[in-house]
């Protein structure tokens, strides 16, 4: 075997409490606060359903922690990211800008709204969309009149982008707004992975017209499944609780609704979870954070490989951890196979959404950059307390 590959072994068995005995996923829940308290509390009163308290508890939380003014909780990410979509207007044959180098929600979102995904290149210093390479590109392909942006190939409309904060890494947002005034295009932020990460000092999810966070049980912190709506825009926000809850008139007995709904609510059993989940928050980035110093301490002396740091305006949640091998391909996939074999788990990226037969046929423009990166970006272990001698 390579020895890269063991020198990589060593250096994470180094920082993280990973071996034989432990191995451990990319990306463990910890449930160290008021979780038992607070989930006993909705069994013992009986909500647990779609009506209680922790669930206006929880939109509060995310909203104080975030700075957006409206927070709309949902029963997952991407059912956040479909509302968003919906609520920005995305309809049948509309194109939406989005990274090929994202996870499929990004481009299922935009499908559900019989919408096509129209992918983008990425920035080699963020992971997320290259606004330089995304400006020449529409420059070149589109023409923007008083009704918007137009696909001059397809005859389409561009309607919206959607930046994804890769691994937590914030995207250059105040560059890729002004791409987004120049052609007339909305932006809905996929924060999926970025709760925690701020922009220019500034939590992400306030720069898109609306965003999507999840709690998926891999993410910084977790409600089970659930996700969360962001918004500063205060009938957008009336509309997304509406139609994520079957778009009912409230009365007082009579059942009756205006538009087609959604039944997206998330419930008060998994908004429990969250509640005691945020509490912790602000101390499981502290501790990813310093995480991350760690590893890249130990990877600083080590040929071959780079440890990713976050951009120099973002102020990261190091959601996963990133390695880079230059290389590339070959020597990336013997560095998987052997630290797998030995219990230190690690991931490639996902595979990118051009590649997958549902999204043959959509447009796209140069993605060398989002290709170099996929076949480099190796994840490693990267749990909230996984430092050694940080139990
Ligand atoms: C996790 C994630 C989502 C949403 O996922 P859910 O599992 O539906 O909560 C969306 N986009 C990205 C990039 C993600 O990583």
């Amino acid at each position: 075997m390579t020895k890269l590959a063991e020198d990589i072994i060593k250096a994470i068995r180094d920082v993280a409490a990973v071996d034989e005995k432990n191995p451990i996923g990319l990306h463990e829940p910890q449930f160290s606060g008021n979780e038992w308290e607070y989930v006993k509390d909705c069994l013992d009163t009986g909500w647990v359903s779609t009506v209680g308290q922790y669930v206006t508890r929880f939109e509060d939380m995310i909203s104080d922690f975030t700075g957006a003014k409206y927070a709309i909780a949902t029963v997952n990410g991407t059912a956040a990211l479909h509302i968003c979509l919906l609520l920005a207007d995305i309809r049948p044959g509309d194109e939406v800008l989005i990274p090929t180098l994202t996870f499929i929600a990004t481009a299922n979102a935009i499908a559900y709204c019989g919408a096509i995904p129209h992918f983008v290149d990425s920035d080699e210093k963020t992971l997320g969309i290259s606004p330089e390479k995304l400006s020449e590109y529409l420059k070149a392909i589109t023409v923007t009149n008083k009704e918007g942006c137009f696909n001059r190939v397809t005859g389409r409309r561009i309607k919206a982008v959607v930046p994804m904060h890769t691994f937590g890494h914030a995207v250059d947002l105040d560059a890729l707004l002004e791409v987004c005034n120049q052609f007339k295009i909305v932006m809905v932020e996929d924060a999926a992975e970025s709760l925690g990460t701020m922009y220019k000092g500034k939590h992400t999810g306030n720069w898109g017209m609306l965003s999507a966070v999840s709690f998926n049980g891999n993410k910084v912190v977790t409600t089970g499944g659930g996700g969360i709506i962001l918004t500063n825009h205060e009938p957008l926000a009336k509309l997304a609780k509406h139609i994520t809850t079957t778009s009912k008139i409230p009365h007082k007995w009579e059942i009756s609704h205006d538009y087609i709904g959604y039944n997206y609510r998330m419930p008060n059993l998994n908004a429990a979870l969250g509640c005691a989940q945020i509490e912790q928050l602000s101390t499981f980035i502290e501790s990813k954070r310093n995480l991350a110093g760690a590893y890249q301490s130990a990877f600083h002396e080590i040929e071959g490989v780079d440890f990713f740091e976050e951009p120099e305006f973002s102020r990261s949640n190091y959601w996963l951890n990133v390695l880079m091998i230059k290389e590339g391909r070959a020597l990336r996939d013997q560095i998987l196979e052997r630290t797998n074999e030995v219990g230190v788990m690690t991931r490639p990226v996902w595979q990118l959404m051009h590649r997958l037969t549902m999204f043959a046929e959509s447009p796209r423009m140069d993605l060398s950059t989002a290709e170099k990166l996929e076949s480099s970006i190796i994840n490693i272990p990267s749990s909230v307390f996984l430092r050694r001698g940080n139990e």
